[in-house]
């Protein structure tokens, strides 16, 4: 067949048509716990940037998800078209080509560099507003529950927006780690992000995208990869971190504009980045890509155990004056330990080898209008608040608590 058709002119149910497109994505192959349905989804895009949905079924993956690799241009002729079921269509997708080992498939040689696609990529300080909203993934998008209060009434408010694009240079990779979660064994791997700000966000990839996506960023580390990712779950952790989802999408140094001037500003500044390791600075909370103050205020009489994240006005104050002030902690995860100071310890919490070191921890009572709830200080803002750091107090405690040592 000469003639190629667009994305948009072939409609659901139609025969004989061929089109030239571009992988944009190729998911993980992916499979439900209610059904032993396997699939694997890819995102298409042709010339006009109009999009289509790619996906495979079952024994053809083997077979056929191999020949499709990301960023190549193809030639795809007389896939199945179906609508996608209205529940889980975008504004992007509605249409899906059931490919099959039927299916006729050529790679285009006249194989162009650049995708036509633009990304809508979120700046890091931004991410905070996404977090632990991902209750349900649909497509690109997510339903999005907010709670209101309101005079003691509670909403529950559901919408639908698109979630954001996150673009970032990887600096560097972590070990892996094994991890035991509901009787099932998954593996996760951290990568730290760092943006032309200079401000760093870690990404937690887990299983199948370690084996594909991750290895592809080792075997680049020295390069600067760039990665754009796709439908991520945004945690509160030090500010934000970003993980993988069964749906999330991982594009290793995509032929778009933007990740390629990303990675030639990384090639300028190597040194900006070398230091950014050198401190990992990344470890510790960051309040530039946290929580916003301005975003919602609960009073404190509202505050449940199950909220994760809430901000309220208050005056705080000291009714414990005699507490320990610090405790001894792992210098990774800062995880309580009965290791002495300075003292490299295997930690049971971060799996791994690290001196022992005090961290500065205390409680106070923040209190409004509507009442009074107990808060711990750690780490950096306690040592702020108290003017001490953790080793003053801990020795300051030492001679004053136990002066029959000494
Ligand atoms: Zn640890």
């Amino acid at each position: 067949m000469d003639k190629f058709l667009s994305i948009k002119e072939i409609i659901p149910d139609m025969q004989e048509w061929s089109c030239k497109v571009i992988v944009q994505e190729k998911q993980q192959v992916t499979q439900s716990l209610s059904t032993p349905t396997k699939k694997q989804k890819f995102i298409f895009v042709d010339e006009q940037e109009s999009k289509v949905e790619g996906i495979i079924f079952n024994h053809d993956i083997p077979r056929v998800g191999p020949l499709l690799q990301v960023y190549k241009k193809y030639r795809i002729s007389n896939a199945l078209v179906r609508p996608i079921h209205p529940k889980y269509q975008t504004a992007e997708l509605k249409v899906q080509w059931i490919i099959t080992s039927k299916t006729v498939i050529e790679q285009d040689p006249d194989d162009e560099d650049m995708m036509p696609v633009k990304f809508n990529c979120t700046q890091f300080p931004d991410l905070a507003q996404f977090m632990d909203h991902r209750d349900k993934s649909v497509g690109m998008y997510v339903v999005y529950y907010t709670y209101i209060m309101n005079f003691n009434s509670e909403n529950l408010l559901q919408d639908h927006f698109a979630l954001p694009d996150v673009l970032g240079i990887v600096i560097e990779a972590q070990d892996t780690r094994i991890i035991n979660k509901d009787f099932k064994e998954s593996v996760v791997q951290k990568f730290v992000l760092v943006n032309k700000q200079s401000q760093a966000v870690i990404l937690s990839m887990w299983d199948d995208f370690i084996r594909n996506e991750g290895q592809q960023i080792i075997a680049e580390l020295h390069n600067y990869p760039v990665i754009i990712c796709r439908r991520l779950k945004v945690s509160n952790y030090n500010g934000v971190t970003l993980s993988t989802w069964f749906d999330s999408a991982i594009l290793v140094d995509p032929p778009v504009q933007q990740a390629r001037e990303l990675k030639n500003w990384a090639m300028r500044n190597t040194k900006l980045l070398a230091a950014i390791v050198d401190q990992k600075s990344y470890i510790k909370y960051n309040p530039d890509i946290s929580v916003k103050s301005d975003q919602k205020m609960t009073l404190i009489s509202n505050v449940r155990p199950s909220q994760k994240n809430v901000w309220v006005k208050a005056r705080f104050s000291f009714q414990h004056i005699f507490q320990k002030y610090w405790y001894m902690s792992c210098k990774k995860c800062c995880r309580g330990t009965a290791a002495a100071n300075g003292v490299i310890f295997m930690c049971n919490t971060c799996k791994e080898k690290h001196p022992a070191q005090p961290r500065c921890r205390f409680d106070m009572d923040l209190c409004d209008d509507s009442g009074t709830i107990t808060a711990s200080v750690f780490g950096e803002q306690a040592e702020k608040l108290l003017t001490f750091t953790a080793f003053e107090i801990m020795d300051h405690f030492r001679q004053a608590c136990c002066p029959l040592k000494y």
